[in-house]
């Protein structure tokens, strides 16, 4: 007899309390029987898939760490194990939804007046409206740091912002996007919420893309957009503010990276049991068993891992090399078992309806976002080393 697939092999999922546990079961549900359908069939078409949203919203899970704004408040442990049970059956919709609950309100959450979070929270919580998070540039991708391009000045109650954006997840058709821009004045960062129909604001959809197909990803340009002071992020004052947001997000990358291997594993591990070659499972051969274990060691460490980050997270304890650290390891993991999953299908491993080849693909994109590899561990090396290797 087959054994049930369960890529929680310790069984971290069970220490969650009842009430969270359910809300994670929901979710996994909600993706096998809305998302599993028609993941490859929109990832193929490069498409989003609309009319999900207003189901997704009925979860409630966006800004589920929030405390007030209409923010259920959840731990953010039940938060990682949504990206995880996400990613695992579509890491595309795994991104959307990080994009608009971690960046986007997270962004809002930590940086926002009290006036800008009663007005954006509770309407994208319910995901009426949709946002995005302009950083990255299309000459500036890692040294975003120092090296902000995009510039804003103040003139009276406006601001003008020029500049260009790239990568920008959900921008569009997102009714906001929070844009990070250097202040010609002071020089700071600061951070706006723009607003689609914004005159001298234009988003245009990349094209060609060959993973997180169904991820809308767009080219920003803005070319003397005005923005009322209003719309200014009151408590963003230097890029020390958008590192937190991105220190809170990152920890989230790396639980989809799980996500990702874990669907990854799960779906091979059902394959090899299927899949008869010399008469018998391909799951019965000994150098098959060795690679799904691997896989599975793999697996383990990495929940383990984000796990501890999350509890981490829960106390307050979380800083930037915990989540960086996280986020390179899980990442690094996550491509190996996606590959040997590739692998244990076969020819079929490169067939977008066995769902592997889109998670090979998907794999590539969390692997280089929110921080490559290389700078990702330059975080941690400068935490334990005391030397800073940029620049
Ligand atoms: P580069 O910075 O050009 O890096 C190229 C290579 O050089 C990498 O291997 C890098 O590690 C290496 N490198 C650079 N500096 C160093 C160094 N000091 N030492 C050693 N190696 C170095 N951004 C947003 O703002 N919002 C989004 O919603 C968003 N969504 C994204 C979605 C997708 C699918 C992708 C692919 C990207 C997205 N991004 C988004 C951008 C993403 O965060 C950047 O792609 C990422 O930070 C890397 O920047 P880059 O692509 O410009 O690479």
């Amino acid at each position: 007899e087959i054994p049930p697939i369960n890529g929680d092999f310790y069984e971290l999922g069970k220490t969650l309390p009842p009430n969270e546990r359910e809300i994670q079961l929901r979710v996994r549900e909600f993706m096998e029987r809305e998302i599993r359908p028609i993941a490859n069939e929109y990832w193929n078409k490069a498409k989003f898939p609309m009319d999900i949203i207003p189901k997704m919203a009925e979860l409630n899970i966006a800004g589920l760490t929030y405390n007030g704004y209409g923010c259920p408040g959840h731990s953010a442990l039940l938060e990682g194990f949504i990206a995880m049970e996400m990613a695992r059956v579509d890491t595309s919709m795994s991104t959307f939804f990080g994009v608009q609950s971690g960046l986007a309100m997270g962004s809002i959450y930590l940086c926002g007046s009290e006036e800008q979070k009663q007005h954006w929270l509770p309407k994208m919580q319910k995901l009426e409206t949709i946002g995005a998070f302009g950083l990255t540039e299309p000459e500036v991708g890692s040294a975003v740091a120092g090296g902000l391009t995009t510039t804003c000045k103040r003139e009276g109650d406006e601001w003008i912002l020029n500049g260009q954006k790239k990568w920008i997840g959900n921008a569009t058709f997102s009714d906001i996007t929070v844009i990070w821009a250097r202040d010609l004045d002071d020089q700071q960062v600061k951070g706006f919420i723009v607003r689609k129909d914004n005159p001298g604001f234009k988003a245009e959809k990349i094209e060609n893309k060959m993973a997180l197909r169904t991820v809308q990803n767009a080219l920003i340009t803005m070319e003397k957009c005005e923005v009322p002071e209003s719309d200014r992020l009151q408590n963003a004052n230097s890029f020390k503010d958008t590192a937190e947001v991105l220190r809170m997000t990152r920890a989230g990358v790396a639980w989809q990276a799980v996500g990702c291997a874990r669907g990854a594993y799960e779906a091979a591990l059902k394959y090899t049991n299927e899949r008869k070659q010399f008469g018998r499972p391909i799951a019965s051969f000994q150098l098959v068993q060795d690679m799904l274990v691997t896989m599975l060691g793999d697996l383990t460490a990495m929940q383990s891992m984000v796990f501890r980050l999350s509890q981490m997270q829960d106390k307050g304890e979380l800083l930037d090399e915990h989540a960086s650290l996280a986020k390179v390891f899980c990442t690094l993991r996550m491509r190996d078992i996606v590959d040997h999953a590739r692998e244990l299908f076969g020819g079929n491993g490169i067939l977008l309806e066995y769902d592997i080849a889109r998670f090979v693909a998907d794999a590539e994109a969390i692997y280089s976002y929110e921080g490559t590899k290389e700078i990702n561990s330059l975080i941690v090396g400068r935490a334990i080393t005391g030397h800073s290797a940029f620049v």
